[in-house]
């Protein structure tokens, strides 16, 4: 098995891991641990590439800082994604081998379920490390955090009736549910008790049959999601929905569902506030099912009324992130993060874990071993935070070729230098987004450049690390130029 760290700018650390026997192709990342040790779901995903499947960890590990950061649990941010289709792929080897490579962090990061896989999942990780929680109840766990999820974003979704409709009666109120999945079983469930109008989609059709069925629901066809009159629609697959192509095509008045990364960049937000829709921001929306895992860490252990009660609260935090963005003349996304990051802020100020440049760690209980976390002993300004985190928004707007990369030359003017090993591993990730995205001959020259400088740094540790990755893509680009030309 390998662990093989990927310096990212604006993240703790990012792992790749690898194991031949079982097939295991993964990533963890750990955005923050500022609060906490990094707590985050493990999806299971056939991406088409390492490349997406760091993406996306890389974002889902950010809005795991900022849910955890608003819902105050305590923890920090963190995601693990295995790259593999979860019904074809899925086996105790490599779950087992995936439970290996989280005890190889030492409760840095805890493990949960999330999108392809499930309780029983995590029992099998469980097996080679204690760092999972959101195991079954019987064995004193918090089990399956689906319900909570969806029990928040019902609560936080009446609210958006309430602030956008004037009222709180949902009866007629219809909701286009997009995934059929875990969380969207259990909030149609609510929603058909409340009165709602369900209409239901799903990639797999009988999953959406399902729930047609048990709730008398309307089925249409996933592409058919957007456009529908509706007065709400709910994102309960994956993230990315609301972008140029999808905002423009809604006839909803309210966003509120719980997918995680609903809106494919920060101004897509800002794009549903100038069309009038109110958004419910997926972070704030979605804890439920954090707060739920989050509750069985706690010195007191698991107690499901406590975490009722703060899941009730979400609504709570739903209205007061609407009113402050009304207030501000922002958008709601931007609202929420905003009050994500002065949460963070307060946590660093008021040191929460020991005097201030002490090396006092924190210790929280996971399956009965203790975490020790060390809280930083330079902790990170706001601004700093801010910056980092508008940089790897920055870095990956520009390898989904936005901020105007379409020509080579203005490519190559906007590309970061090379230099240290953070700079170099990100020159290496957009090249290869940027060859994805069909600026092969521009992501090329930045390859070669990159072999060039890595053929003479002094910098051992960016040779080892990427040099290999550097000339293994060059050659594999070079093969298929080849194979293009005949
Ligand atoms: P799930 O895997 O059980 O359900 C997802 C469903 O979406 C699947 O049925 C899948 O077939 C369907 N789907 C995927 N792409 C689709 C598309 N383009 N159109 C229609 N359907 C599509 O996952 P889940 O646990 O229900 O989680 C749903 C979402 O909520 C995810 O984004 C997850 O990250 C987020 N979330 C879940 C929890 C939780 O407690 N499970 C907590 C927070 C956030």
């Amino acid at each position: 098995m390998e662990l093989r760290e990927i310096p990212i700018e604006g993240y703790e650390r990012v792992l790749q891991c690898h194991d031949g026997p079982s097939g295991l192709q993964a990533i963890i990342a750990i955005h923050d641990t500022t609060s906490g040790p990094a707590l985050g779901g493990l999806r299971m995903w056939p991406y088409t590439t390492r490349h997406h499947a760091l993406r996306d960890a890389l974002r889902l590990a950010r809005g795991m800082t900022y849910q955890s950061a608003v819902a105050e649990t305590g923890f920090g941010g963190g995601k693990a994604v295995v790259l593999g289709d979860a019904q074809r792929d899925k086996t105790t080897c490599l779950l087992r081998a995936m439970g290996r490579c989280v005890d190889r962090l030492d409760g840095q990061y805890i493990t949960a379920e999330d999108v392809g896989t499930s309780v029983e999942d995590m029992l099998v990780v469980r097996q080679e490390t204690p760092y999972v929680v959101g195991l079954p109840r019987a064995m004193g766990s918090s089990g399956d955090p689906a319900p909570f999820t969806a029990l928040g974003v019902f609560l936080g979704l009446r609210t958006c009736v309430e602030w956008a409709l004037h009222t709180t009666d949902l009866r007629g109120i219809r909701v286009a549910v997009q995934g059929c999945g875990n969380v969207a079983s259990h909030l149609c469930k609510h929603l058909h008790q409340a009165g709602a109008r369900l209409i239901v989609t799903d990639v797999v059709p009988a999953k959406a049959q399902r729930l047609a069925q048990q709730y008398g629901a309307r089925l249409v066809a996933p592409e058919e999601m957007y456009a529908l009159p509706c007065e709400v629609y709910a994102p309960c697959a994956l993230g990315g929905t609301l972008n140029d192509h999808t905002i423009p095509r809604l006839q909803c008045q309210i966003v509120a569902g719980s997918a995680n990364n609903q809106c494919l960049w920060e101004e897509h937000g800002d794009h549903l506030r100038q069309r009038g829709i109110v958004y419910a921001p997926d972070f704030v929306m979605n804890a439920g099912g954090l707060l739920n895992v989050a509750m069985e860490l706690t010195p007191a252990g698991y107690n499901e009324a406590r975490v009722l009660e703060r899941v009730r609260h979400i609504a709570t935090t739903v209205r007061t992130v609407l009113a402050t963005a009304a207030h501000e003349g922002i958008s709601t996304h931007r609202a929420a993060i905003r009050l994500a990051e002065q949460k963070l802020a307060t946590v660093r100020q008021a040191k929460v874990y020991g005097p201030a440049g002490s090396e006092t760690p924190g210790e929280v209980s996971v399956g009965g071993a203790r975490v020790r976390h060390r809280r930083r002993s330079t902790p990170a300004s706001a601004s700093t935070q801010r910056r980092q985190l508008q940089y790897s928004e920055d870095v990956l707007r520009q390898s989904e070729g936005e901020h105007g990369l379409g020509g080579e030359e203005e490519g190559m003017r906007a590309f970061p230098n090379f230099g240290n090993i953070r700079d170099n591993a990100t020159a290496f990730h957009l090249a290869m987004d940027m060859i994805e995205h069909g600026h092969v001959a521009w992501g090329r020259a930045v390859l070669a450049r990159l072999r060039e400088h890595l053929q003479t740094t002094h910098d051992i540790k960016s040779v080892q690390w990427i040099l290999p990755d550097v000339e293994a893509a060059l050659q594999r680009f070079s093969c298929d130029e080849q194979h293009e030309m005949r």
